[in-house]
């Protein structure tokens, strides 16, 4: 394992350069459009500032660990209780990425199998629904088709499961579609209120969290999110879910990285407060595309039955690279990465500030830094993909109170657990903020007669693409992305 700032891999790049070399070789033989593809994105990943605040850049390790005949075998249900045969070696694995993820975060069970975040918190609803309420038979709505559910049936599900309720933080405030909202099943199977944050501060205000959760009463208090550039106390979220009689579930989804590497230790450790704590394994944490659920012993049981009840069978080969990724997060070099991420985003933060821009919250203390982008004059569809013409990755985003709506947004998230793993460090992330400020000055929305203009199209001035591709090309040479590492 590699302590130094790049990415683990460089003290094995020649193996697994031959690895590489090989697989490609073999799958080139079959589809050679596919090869070329593998081959181009590992291109495009070296060549473009990524500063998706949900991406990274898995080990060479973990990424091989993927490509085996683990796949190839199947193994609904739990360890040592499989539906079909012949599952001791899928055993081993699970076993050890569980075994892992308790160690890692101090969790008394794990669960390993969810194949991917949002599947986490399905099992996570399932689990606490089956633990809490007395569900009479569903069987006649189980009949139907899911598409095929009405208004009305989906009310009728909702009164068999005794009208449960869930209240998690809004969307605008950077609150995660699975916290109870229309397009995904939990804003379609509970009742649903949210918590928003203070309209002055942006910070997420607990007594009027603790108010609301009073006169709701939600069965499920969900904490958690995907944009929100704070820490959370749940300490607080636990006191207030207990003070109502809820289960409080906590979505680490995007900060388990920081969790995982002693950034966020005591109040901010969800942990040891959340009765649920689910988490994708891909964004901070660094390891292969997946889910993880821990859970509070009385959790446990329910949890273990997430397949077949809400699962499809294990990706054996997904939980082989999670025991993978969670190994390395276990090493002292990823709580310095994890320290690194958070201060890299305070950098970012401060070259920001320093430029004259808007962050909502006025800075952060996470990895993730949202900036307004309606002071440049544009949305945040135009700041987006004026930005990628200039070689930098993003993602528009909803802020509190949001005058352009969820579609063109005025908000642009950065992150930095990308390319802190690449090396980037405090005077990188001042420089890209240099950048990002000098595309955002120079580009303007198109006018669509005399007083209007365009939500989405605008004008990149001439030359910026250009200026700050080639400035981002230096940093990237000098923070190679897999150093070693040749196809
Ligand atoms: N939970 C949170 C907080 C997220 O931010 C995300 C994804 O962005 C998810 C869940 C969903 O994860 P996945 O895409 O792996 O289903």
């Amino acid at each position: 394992m590699t302590s130094s700032t790049a990415a683990p891999g460089a003290d094995y790049a020649d193996t697994a350069s031959a690895a590489y070399r090989a697989a490609l070789q073999v799958i080139e033989t079959v589809e050679p459009r596919i090869a070329a593809a593998t081959r181009k994105e590992l291109a495009d990943q070296r060549d473009s500032l990524k500063l998706i605040a949900s991406e990274n850049y898995a080990s060479p390790a973990v990424l091989l660990t993927m490509g085996t005949w683990l796949s190839d075998k199947y193994a609904e249900g739990t360890i040592g209780h499989r539906f079909y045969a012949g599952c001791q070696n899928v055993d081993v694995v699970e076993s050890v990425a569980a075994e892992h993820a308790r160690e890692l975060f101090g969790a008394p069970y794990a669960y390993a199998q969810p194949h991917s975040g949002i599947d986490a918190n399905l099992v996570a609803f399932w689990a606490i629904l089956a633990t809490r309420v007395e569900a009479p038979g569903l069987a006649e709505l189980g009949a139907k088709h899911v598409n095929d559910l009405s208004e009305a049936d989906w009310e009728s599900l909702r009164n068999k499961l005794g009208n449960q309720r869930l209240m998690g933080m809004s969307l605008d405030a950077g609150g995660h579609l699975t916290h109870g909202f229309r397009p995904n099943i939990s804003g379609k199977m509970f009742h649903q209120r949210s918590y928003g944050t203070d309209p002055e501060t942006g910070l997420l205000d607990y007594d009027a969290l603790a108010a609301a959760a009073r006169e709701f009463k939600p069965l499920i208090l969900v904490g958690g999110y995907s944009a929100y550039p704070r820490r959370v106390d749940f300490a607080k979220l636990r006191e207030i879910a207990d003070e109502v009689g809820a289960t409080l579930m906590v979505d680490m989804a995007h900060f388990a990285g920081l969790v995982a590497g002693k950034v966020f230790t005591g109040d901010e450790d969800p942990v040891p407060h959340a009765h649920v704590t689910t988490t994708t394994t891909h964004k901070s944490l660094r390891g292969p595309r997946g889910g993880l659920v821990l859970a509070q012993p009385e959790y446990s049981d329910a949890v273990d039955k997430g397949c077949p009840m809400v699962l499809g069978g294990p990706l054996s080969h997904v939980m082989a690279a999670k025991a993978v990724a969670l190994a390395e997060a276990r090493q002292p070099s990823f709580q310095a990465y994890a320290q690194r991420v958070a201060d890299n985003a305070k950098s970012l933060a401060e070259g920001f500030l320093k430029r004259g821009a808007r962050l909502v919250t006025g800075g952060t203390d996470n990895h993730i830094v949202l900036l307004d982008v309606t002071s440049f004059g544009l949305t945040g569809r135009q700041a987006e993909s004026a930005l990628l013409d200039a070689g930098v990755v993003t993602n528009r985003n909803s802020i509190p109170a949001d005058p352009n709506g969820a579609w063109y947004t005025s908000g642009i998230r950065f992150g930095t657990p990308a390319l802190t793993t690449r090396g980037f460090g405090a005077a990188e992330f001042d420089r890209v903020a240099e950048l990002v400020v000098d595309v955002l000055q120079n580009t303007q929305p198109n006018s669509t007669g005399p007083t209007g203009f365009s939500k989405a199209k605008y004008t990149l001035a001439d030359g910026t693409a250009e200026r700050v591709h080639a400035a981002s090309a230096e940093m990237l040479a000098a923070n190679p992305l897999y150093p070693g590492l040749t196809l």
